[in-house]
């Protein structure tokens, strides 16, 4: 039974202008242990795919419809506001892009660390806070002890991000959802981010679901990569699957537009042209055929399946298993 199943989730918000469809139909799954990356541009659907997962979707303007949006076995549907919160604090962990969205200015971080300690851990003030030191060190914080008498603000951004990862792993969480966890950061410290990430993740066997714009950033840390385009799933696969037998031409734009970390010789990057579509008009065929340098006449009519193109790798084009 995977950790994260996902089927067919639609996700809708009414808008001044309308409805806007965000999520059109997608299945995700998770393993334990696994890395999967969810990639694409802005606005095609990453967080708000996250966000469904974690119940924090805003109940007034937003519609959630799915056949299954499963985790650890429990229907997230079913769950009560407060069943849902003690789910997040403890058995999923969450990184943003801002750590300063996870954390409070005005407290210290020790206090916020050890209080996690006492809510969720049931430990007593002095466990919380040896807990809390161990956590810093752990996040590869030098002085942890000393440093827990400091306020976010005192913290580098790559150090302030890895206090947001010991907040996020506190409980040992079975899943990690980490959204754009490095795209605030230089290229220098976003390796070392991944790096912890990695680290942290083989240490605890836990699932990490990464959310980012960047295929050059997936490279080196993800198992499955899942690419999304306007609010639907256009290629997935292994890892290795979707960057050298890429299926999909929207993928291979992304990875023509990226920098990778993994590729020495790359050539030029070519920025995908077009702009990305737009959610409050759907189109009838594929949502990435106005920028599609292979396109035919009949992408502009009929949406394209995901369709196979190799062990466990899909991708929704008309052109899989034809020769290009
Ligand atoms: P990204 O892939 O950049 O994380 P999002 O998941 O945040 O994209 O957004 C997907 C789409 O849903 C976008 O078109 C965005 O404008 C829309 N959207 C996200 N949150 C809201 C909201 N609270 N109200 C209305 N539209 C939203
Ligand atoms: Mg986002």
């Amino acid at each position: 039974m995977p950790l994260v199943d996902v089927k067919d989730l639609h996700v809708t918000f009414s808008t001044d202008r309308g409805e806007a469809k965000a999520i059109n139909g997608i299945d995700l799954t998770l393993t334990e242990g696994e890395t999967l990356a969810v990639v694409g541009e802005s606005g095609s659907g990453k967080s708000v795919t996250a966000l469904a997962i974690l119940g924090l979707l805003p109940k007034r303007t937003a519609t959630v419809q799915a056949d299954a949006l499963r985790f650890d076995g429990r229907d997230l549907m079913a769950l009560s506001e407060e069943q849902f919160r003690r789910v997040r604090g403890k058995e999923i962990g969450i990184v943003f892009q801002d750590p300063m969205t996870s954390l409070n200015p005005v407290l210290t971080v020790g206090r916020q660390l050890s209080e996690i300690g006492e809510v969720h851990l049931g430990m007593t003030r002095a466990t919380a806070q040896s807990h809390a030191a161990d956590l810093l060190d752990q996040v590869g914080i030098p002085q942890p002890k000393a440093r827990l008498r400091d306020y976010p603000h005192q913290f580098s951004g790559g150090m302030r991000q890895r206090v947001g990862i010991a907040m996020a792993i506190a409980c040992k969480p079975k899943l990690l959802i980490a959204d754009e966890p490095t795209t605030a950061l230089d290229v220098t410290v976003q390796a070392q981010i991944l790096e912890l990430l990695a680290e942290v993740q083989s240490e605890m066997n836990m699932a990490i679901m990464l959310v980012t714009h960047d295929l050059g950033v997936v490279a080196r840390t993800a198992d499955r990569v899942q690419v999304m385009y306007a609010g639907r799933i256009v290629e997935t696969g292994p890892a290795e699957a979707v960057f050298l037998r890429t299926g999909m031409p929207y993928t291979r734009a992304l990875l023509r537009s990226v920098p990778r970390l993994d590729v020495a010789d790359e050539g030029p990057l070519r920025p995908i042209q077009g702009s990305p579509p737009d959610v409050m008009r759907p189109s009838k065929g594929c949502s990435f055929a106005p920028r599609c340098d292979l396109v035919a006449a009949r992408c502009h009519h009929e949406q394209p399946p995901l369709v196979s193109c190799g062990p466990g790798h899909r991708a929704a084009c008309i052109l899989v298993g034809k020769t290009p």
